[in-house]
């Protein structure tokens, strides 16, 4: 670790796993937090338990808000866990001078997104602190959902699972920099935040064998990839062309030099399912995403790595992302 912590300490990818190995991990041990999944899975299987903080800017976006994202983040963490989301808690910090319309409109985009899952908010805290000390709102969720598909993990991939993405990826991080940036884009590129427990369900209710479900929020599918080779020690093998990505983020990406596999998603989830299954999940995620494809397969060639396979017929290493990405994404 580095003397002091810097932005890219907050990646999702390469330094990110160095801080909460080198500090959180060593101090807090134990067997659940050691499994690294979306969100614990605690009571002999039977809950799932995550938090997530959310420092967004701007507060508003294209497709979304601060309020939207922290339902959907901490939610999808449950869903990713085949839980379905029931009992949040929502704690705000926000600074002196800020507008009270603002906040209930934050507030009222989150309801909307809880009658979504068919979860509420419990229990919350407010604190405001003066000008200065926190930028506009922060918000802290926790959420706990009932497991209604159990094994899945980020441990169980096998040899010949097939690995899906649930629509495009990128449009979150490309659309949070557009807004930030004041890029006005010809065509209106969104925010793909969204809910994913309804596409779990429809997963689960398809009778689909699901091995892991991961949205691909901070460090992108690379992350989520790279975290279940190394978790399962088995080589993802991914067709490059078949990753979708919108004109609109491959354009923001040439402009920042970022890859889109890279960038942050909110509503965009990779899943890896037996590879006989994979046809009839394909059908199942593009009810709701036409742009949903199968990406790759997992195999033996390099145990703990992804392989990227261009139409060319090359091979190269996906790795880890890590340098500065887009800090207050999410
Ligand atoms: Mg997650």
């Amino acid at each position: 670790m580095t003397k002091n912590i810097n932005i890219a300490h907050g990646n999702g990818g390469e330094e990110n796993n160095d801080l909460i190995r080198s500090i959180f991990y060593k101090h807090f041990e134990n067997d659940i937090l050691a499994k690294s999944e979306d969100a614990a899975v605690i009571e002999n299987g039977k809950l799932a338990f995550t938090t997530d903080s959310f420092t967004v800017s701007p507060l508003f976006f294209p497709g979304g808000d601060i309020g939207k994202l922290a339902v959907c983040g901490t939610c999808n963490d449950l869903a990713m866990m085949g839980a379905k989301p029931k009992y949040l808690t929502c704690s705000v910090i926000i600074e002196e001078g800020f507008s009270s319309y603002e906040l209930e409109k934050i507030v009222r985009s989150m309801k909307k997104e809880l009658e979504l899952n068919g979860a509420m908010v419990v229990s919350g805290d407010t604190k405001v602190v003066p000008k200065g000390s926190v930028d506009k709102l922060f918000i802290n969720t926790t959420g706990i959902g009932e497991i209604e598909y159990g094994g899945i993990s980020a441990h169980a991939l096998k040899e010949g699972a097939s690995i899906l993405v649930s629509r495009d990826v990128g449009s979150h991080g490309a659309a949070i920099f557009a807004a930030r940036e004041g890029i006005e884009l010809e065509t209106s590129l969104k925010t793909d935040c969204a809910s994913l427990y309804p596409e779990v369900r429809a997963l689960m209710d398809a009778g689909i064998d699901i091995a892991a479900m991961r949205d691909a929020t901070r460090g992108g599918v690379a992350a989520v990839l790279n975290e279940w080779a190394k978790s399962s020690d088995v080589c993802i093998e991914i067709e490059e062309e078949k990753i979708p990505v919108q004109e609109e983020v491959k354009g923001i990406c040439e402009m920042l030099g970022f890859e889109a596999v890279n960038l942050a998603n909110e509503g965009t989830f990779v899943l890896a399912v037996a590879g006989s299954d994979k046809e009839r999940a394909l059908e199942v995620l593009q009810k709701t995403h036409t742009s949903s494809t199968i990406i790759g397969t997992v195999t033996d060639l390099h145990r703990g790595r992804v392989i990227l396979n261009s139409s060319w017929g090359t091979k190269r290493f996906l790795d880890l992302p890590s340098g500065e990405l887009l800090p207050r994404i999410c």
